[in-house]
């Protein structure tokens, strides 16, 4: 688990103890409202400046984070931000299987619990505590709105919860003396104070997940399709440049020997990140760069083997899609090759190739993430192989076995990023683990 895990998970057991007083009057107590209420709760504290979305299982509704710096006047740029996050809600919801709709319910959405119904039953509602702009606060339930019917999946709204502090000193426009209030109403407006229906010991989903991906997805959605709202902002552009500025904090192509982002799981990509710290690579290059430039990548690989029109018919958002929602059963890698007929070692070992990363790369050397047993509770452990299967191994084996099964996650001997790990027995470990598994989801998510 790298630094900024750690740093996540402590951050949050401080948070546990220092509002656990004020929220004992609440009856949604179990560990993972506890982490939500949290999770709110260090936003409107104003300590960082970011997006980040809220999933939870069974929840009457979810969540999503949205930072808007006061001072920044382009109010189409801060909307992409919502349809970014929204886009990991998606990601969430498949790989929870909860999400098994393809098409939406037509108008307005009930809230799931309908003895409860607070809010004001739409699919998109905005919390806007921070005396955030009304012209802002519309213009982000606008671009929501404008997405295409096939992506309203969600038989429960979505909340925007606008935060707003002066960048540096942690409150501005948000009620600092207000800050306690605002995350109890903003939960209980969405959760409810009961939280009926969320899960209080969500699946061990992130097991299932390829981060620079889920990443690089939700950026390019944002920027390149979902865009039908904007109007001055130049959402094309505006993925270009965060490319070529990828490429430089990143220092591609060539110049930087470590960045291998290996089965694309946080915990390779973490350990990356180590590796170019140590080797004097800029910060700046992040899990969302990282994300981006493998989409970038990915994009140029399906343009490249299926044509000019491949965007439009063959990797469409709804392949991927499909992807995500076959991920918890047939493992990623698998659920990859299923949809696109190649596998996940291949596209990456172009992407080393383009970004001249390691030219003689070949696809049986990059690792493919296992298939998790999403049942197993513990510390989510993403698990990988070496090497990766061939074309042909795909081909005869997928969709795979579930070759990592709770209690047993170690089953290559090659793979260092996995480790041994016996079933926690007793509570302490348990609960333990599990707010590890919590901070770890919030970390994950958190732009
Ligand atoms: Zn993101």
């Amino acid at each position: 688990m790298s630094a900024s895990l750690h740093g996540a998970f402590f951050l949050s057991l401080a948070l546990f103890s220092s509002f656990s007083n004020s929220f004992v009057s609440a009856a949604c107590t179990h560990e993972y409202g506890q982490a939500t209420y949290g999770d709110i709760y260090q936003k409107f504290q104003g300590l960082e400046a970011s997006g980040g979305s809220t999933y939870a299982k069974g929840a009457r509704a979810n969540g999503l984070h949205i930072y808007i710096d006061p001072t920044v006047t382009e109010i189409e740029e801060t909307a992409k931000v919502s349809v970014h996050e929204y886009v990991h809600l998606l990601q969430q919801g498949y790989l929870n299987e909860e999400l098994v709709l393809d098409t939406a319910p037509t108008g307005g959405v009930p809230l799931s619990d309908s003895s409860s119904s607070v809010g004001n039953g739409l699919r998109f509602q905005a919390i806007n505590y921070c005396d955030v702009a009304e012209a802002t606060v519309t213009k982000h339930l606008e671009a929501l709105n404008a997405m295409p019917d096939d992506v309203k999946l969600f038989d429960h709204p979505t909340f925007v919860i606008f935060y707003s502090q002066t960048p540096g000193e942690g409150t501005g426009n948000c009620d600092a003396a207000q800050t306690e209030t605002f995350a109890r109403d903003a939960f209980n407006a969405i959760y409810g104070e009961d939280c009926p229906g969320m899960e209080s010991t969500p699946m061990i989903w992130e097991a299932n997940e390829n981060h620079v991906v889920a990443e690089g997805e939700a950026e390019f959605l944002a920027t390149n399709v979902y865009t039908s709202s904007y109007t001055s902002f130049n959402g094309k552009a505006y993925w270009e440049q965060k490319i070529a500025d990828g490429k430089t904090d990143c220092k591609l192509p060539g110049n930087n020997p470590n960045f291998y982002v290996h089965s694309g799981s946080s915990q390779d990509v973490d350990d990356m990140k180590d590796k170019m710290q140590n080797a004097g690579v800029s910060p700046a290059c992040s899990n969302n760069a990282i994300g981006e430039l493998m989409y970038a990548s990915f994009v140029n690989y399906c343009l490249e083997k299926e044509g000019t029109n491949a965007l439009d018919d063959y990797c469409t958002p709804e392949a991927l899609r499909r992807v995500w929602k076959a991920a918890p059963t047939q493992g990623f890698d698998c659920a990859f090759f299923n949809q696109y007929g190649w596998t996940w070692g291949e596209v990456v070992a172009k992407m080393y190739a383009e970004y001249q990363v390691d030219t003689s790369a070949v696809a049986t050397t990059v690792p493919s993430l296992c298939l998790y047993d999403q049942t197993c509770s513990g510390e989510p452990k993403p698990c990988r192989r070496l090497p990766s299967y061939t074309h042909d191994e795909a081909l005869a084996k997928c969709p795979f076995e579930v070759i990592a099964s709770c209690g047993d996650i170690s089953l290559s001997s090659a793979s260092s990023s996995s480790s041994s790990r016996s079933s926690p027995t007793n509570a302490a470990m348990i609960s333990a683990a599990v707010a590890a598994s919590v901070s770890f989801f919030f970390a994950f998510f958190l732009n």
